[in-house]
């Protein structure tokens, strides 16, 4: 395919409102595609080039691309970024400039979809020192063949934000659609694989394969997911339940085939150079090839530590040797998703339970299976008493089912009221702090559509600030004034009094007294609060306690 059709494809997307046209128009064109192709158009359609597992990260900032179109208009940098403010939007600023590019090279060669993705793949294999200049020239050749329409897709892919409103729950149903199969097996594959392309495929092959799909080691499974709510609740539905602490730390998962160990964060980074203590402990009570959940706790003088100590380590490339003195992460391990072969998630988990305990030595999570409230109440109490944040209440016979934050596993912890939400814009700060940003928008999502719910511009020190605005000023995608456009990765957690309803934020809700409680790095922005989470919470703070 031509990335000229895409792109038109693309276009069409975008002008569409109605769901149910956008899935029949991205089915239409999945049959006739090969198999290079499929997985790739299946990607690029939701503006994302590689599967979420995957090591590879393209890792291009706006200020790269600005450069790359600046050289192939033969405009100065700084036009580019005027252009791009004015638009207030990437795609459209790079289509105007490719349209009034005055001399078009003589040497351009057309675009095609495949051939895109070998330049971004080459992109992310670039490493080293001269590792920038080689994207630039590789970038600066994409768009030196781009047409103006072209140009409006590709920089938007590069940024890996499409703005067509295709979503992942879209491209599911579209694959079902256009090879004929059950919505829930593509369902099902996609929370095994976490990629729709290579679902895509199975999907063609029929039924059976999707079935029959594979969990793999090296290939990180997105992580089981919890939702809020109580002990009785848990009991009234399930009967006996398992409860187990849950620690203050860090998400992670263990694979290991033969002598080969990898640690993979909750946002699927491979962080097995930072954790050799992690490593070492869970490689010698292992028996098999196995996959392993769990959540990694710091201890320092013997004492746990709150989580951030551990991303600080996650997040370690040098000097690991020296940090291991001061911190000593422990793992607490609670699920198996895969020994020697097969695939666990399917399986009840009370059996996982026991699968684990056969396979691992130590470092195994305890557990109590019960269903009188008042044990687990108990269970609840010390746990806040040993400095754990809560328990995890989890349905004995249920699947592991990875990404999904469903009732099976419940969370239960004293309440306090904070939102994970995306950061989107900013606004510079004032006096003192008039030279770093001073304000953040942010916002909450739906179908992978970002909605502004309010600023935060309380809670920060002047160190956390400084620190922020050293995060943020290369996510840069528009200034307007004092308003900044920011590309959203970086998640907020905050706090508030109240949700309240507003017509002033497309989300339809606004924060009373937003407060800035802390960076959450270890989560991404398709993690943030849904606006079905916003309704939830609005519904609930008028329900008498
Ligand atoms: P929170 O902000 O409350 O930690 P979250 O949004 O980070 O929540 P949730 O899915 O809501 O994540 O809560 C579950 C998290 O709790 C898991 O992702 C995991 O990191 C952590 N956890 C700690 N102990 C356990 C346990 N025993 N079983 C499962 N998860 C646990």
């Amino acid at each position: 395919m031509d990335f000229a059709e895409f792109s038109r494809i693309c276009e069409h997307l975008e002008g569409l409102s109605g769901r149910l046209e956008m899935i029949a128009e991205i089915a239409s064109v999945m049959p006739s595609l090969s198999d290079d192709e499929l997985p790739v158009f299946v990607r690029f359609v939701m503006g994302r080039v590689f599967p979420d597992w995957s090591p590879l990260k393209l890792g291009i900032g706006p200020n790269l691309l600005y450069d790359a179109v600046a050289y192939v208009v033969g405009k100065k940098r700084e036009e580019v970024v005027r252009s791009v403010s004015g638009n207030g939007d990437v795609g459209r600023a790079v289509e105007m400039l490719l349209a009034s590019k005055s001399q078009t090279s003589f040497f351009s060669e057309s675009l095609d979809l495949t051939g895109v993705y070998g330049d971004c793949r080459r992109i992310a294999e670039t490493e080293g020192s001269k590792s920038q200049r080689e994207k630039l020239r590789i970038v600066r050749g994409l768009f030196s063949n781009a047409g103006p329409l072209e140009g409006r897709y590709l920089a938007r892919l590069l940024l890996e934000e499409l703005r067509i409103g295709v979503g992942e729950g879209n491209v599911r149903d579209a694959v079902a659609q256009a090879f004929s199969v059950d919505a829930s097996l593509v369902a099902h594959a996609h929370q095994a694989l976490n990629d729709l392309g290579e679902v895509a495929l199975l999907a063609r092959r029929g039924e059976d394969a999707l079935r029959d799909v594979r969990i793999e080691p090296f290939r990180p499974v997105k992580m089981m997911l919890a939702q809020q709510g109580t002990i009785a609740e848990m009991v009234t539905d399930h009967g006996a339940v398992a409860v187990e602490y849950k620690y203050d730390g860090t998400r992670f998962q263990f694979h290991r085939v033969g002598d080969e160990c990898r640690v993979y964060s909750r946002r699927l980074e491979d962080v097995t150079a930072a954790v050799p203590d992690v490593i070492e402990a869970l490689s010698g009570a292992v028996a098999g090839d196995v996959i392993l959940d769990g959540e990694v706790i710091a201890i320092k003088d013997g004492r746990p530590r709150p989580f951030q100590f551990v991303l600080r380590r996650f997040r370690r490339k040098h000097e690991v040797e020296e940090a291991i003195g001061r911190v000593e992460l422990v793992p607490n391990v609670f699920d198996i998703l895969y020994l020697d072969g097969e695939t666990l998630i399917d399986r009840p988990f009370s059996e996982r339970r026991r699968i684990l305990e056969e396979t691992l030595a130590s470092s195994v999570a305890p557990q109590w299976v019960s269903d009188d409230s008042s044990v687990l109440e108990g269970i609840y109490a010390d746990a806040l008493t040993a400095g754990h944040e809560g328990v995890m209440v989890k349905a004995l016979d249920s699947a592991y089912t990875p990404g999904v934050r469903g009732r099976n596993w419940i969370k239960v912890k004293p309440a306090v009221d904070t939102l994970d939400l995306a950061v989107i814009g900013a606004e510079w700060g004032e006096g003192r702090r008039a030279h770093i940003f001073g304000s953040f928008l942010l916002a909450c999502q739906r179908e992978g559509e970002l909605l502004p719910v309010g600023k935060v511009a309380t809670g920060f020190s002047d160190e956390q600030l400084a620190a922020i605005h050293e995060t943020l000023r290369d996510l840069v995608i528009a200034e307007k004034g004092k308003e900044i456009v920011l590309e959203p990765t970086i998640v907020f957690e905050v706090g508030y009094a109240e949700i309240q309803q507003s017509p002033n934020y497309s989300s339809g809700f606004a924060l009373r007294f937003p407060r800035f409680v802390r960076m959450r790095q270890d989560k991404s922005v398709d993690e943030v609060e849904t606006v079905e989470g916003m309704q939830g919470r609005y519904d609930r703070q008028f329900r008498s306690v």
